[in-house]
């Protein structure tokens, strides 16, 4: 045996949640971390640091594929998970600042928009029991001359919602694990799971082996790799930082087209994501490369309306993995007596991660029930 009693695959917000929650329940099991980059390697140190929960017109469609109970509980587990990262951090490690986020509907957009604006008083009530506010989206065109974006036509604001630092959040869970002596291989790429009698083996590069009593794969985006069958979806999402600005004109959030574009300010940056519905099938891959077409397309939305007055160009680019189903509910569940998955985060993992983590430790150590519809 390795000495572990539980193995968790994958370094990301969920596998650190689950190792962090696993010490809290069970403070003497002894668990190691195995992560196959040389540091974090997926969405959760790629991403766009929302604290985001669904704009208008994305709840609006969840609402119509997903039905009502689903998506106002998925809308539930996201807004518990932020609140639970940010008492395990705390705000200000992490620069979490409620800012509140903006949704935007550019000129011509105004078929979407009204119907938005229809279903704003249904939502606002709906939540209500969720975010204890009266009103957690209303129109807000007002502020659109002050943000300088050009062919908007309106806004809608979400005071819900708000913004942190993914470095700082990982960087501070990282350290939160290890002063909790949970021990982190990097550079360890899990390539076969087995359960036998008692023991679960893990089978690592270059033939290496090691045994758990029990496992938790928490690799997202690329659960389909060491467990096909699992309902998992990679899709890809490719993020630009531009230089630094002279004159910033904002420093919230905004989400556009149902959730497909995003973009904030950061330390006096334009950090824009998104556009995979571009190229829907180029991008459902795990392979993260970047693709021109949509980063072409990322860098036109800043020069033409998000910020005309200036653009002092590209300093950074990536991509990440998100992990998309057929529903947008995760898959927290076993597998077999010994092996459990906390995947599927749907694209919003920095608010849903810290509970999908909790919820994973608990099926693990048989406190929780299976939550899948997959
Ligand atoms: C560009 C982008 C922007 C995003 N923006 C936001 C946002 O603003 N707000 C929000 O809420 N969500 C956002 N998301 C989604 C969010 O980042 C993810 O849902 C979340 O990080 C998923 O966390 P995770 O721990 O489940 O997975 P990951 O962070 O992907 O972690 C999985 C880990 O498993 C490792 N791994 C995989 N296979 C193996 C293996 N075989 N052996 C060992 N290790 C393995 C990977 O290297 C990785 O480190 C964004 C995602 C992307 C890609």
């Amino acid at each position: 045996m390795s000495g572990y009693d539980t193995i968790i695959i994958g370094a990301g917000i969920v596998g650190i949640s689950a190792a962090l929650s696993l010490k809290d329940l069970e403070p003497n099991l002894k668990i190691l971390v195995l992560e196959r980059g040389f540091l974090p390697s997926g969405a959760s140190t790629k991403n766009a640091g929302f604290a985001c929960f669904g704009s208008v017109s994305e709840l609006l469609e969840d609402f119509r594929y997903m039905g009502e109970e689903q998506t106002l509980n998925l809308v539930a587990k996201r807004y518990a998970g932020l609140a639970a990262l940010r008492a395990r951090t705390g705000d200000a490690e992490i620069s979490f600042k409620q800012s509140g986020n903006y949704e935007v509907f550019k000129t011509g957009d105004d078929e979407i928009f009204e119907t938005c604006a229809s279903f704003i008083p249904i939502l606002n009530q709906k939540i209500e029991t969720i975010t204890g506010e009266k009103n957690t989206f209303n129109i807000s065109d007002a502020n659109i001359p002050k943000f300088g974006f050009k062919d908007v036509s309106h806004l809608i604001f979400n005071k819900c919602e708000g913004k942190l630092d993914t470095g700082k959040m990982m960087h501070k869970l990282l350290t939160q694990a290890r002063s909790k002596g949970i021990d982190f291989y990097f550079g360890a790429e899990v390539r076969k799971i087995d359960e036998e009698i008692n023991k679960v083996v893990i089978h690592l590069q270059s033939d290496m082996v090691i045994e758990a009593n029990k496992v938790l794969v928490a690799t997202n985006g690329f659960a389909a790799q060491l467990l096909p069958e699992l309902e998992v979806h990679p899709a890809r999402n490719q993020v630009l930082v531009t230089h630094p600005y002279k004159t910033m004109k904002f420093s919230e959030c905004f989400h556009y087209d149902r959730g497909y574009f995003y973009w904030r300010e950061i330390d006096g940056r334009i950090l824009i994501g998104g556009g995979r519905n571009l190229f829907p099938e180029i991008e459902s891959t795990d392979l993260m490369q970047v693709n021109t077409a949509i980063q072409n397309h990322l860098i036109e939305m800043i020069k033409n309306w998000i910020s005309p007055h200036e653009f002092p160009g590209i300093d950074m680019q990536w991509s990440g993995i998100l992990g998309l189903g057929s529903v947008k509910y995760p898959i927290i569940k076993s597998v077999s007596q010994n092996v459990t998955v906390s995947v599927r985060m749907g694209g919003m993992g920095v608010a849903l991660g810290t509970l999908a983590g909790l919820e994973g430790a608990k099926n693990l150590l048989g406190m929780h029930q299976d939550q899948a519809t997959a």
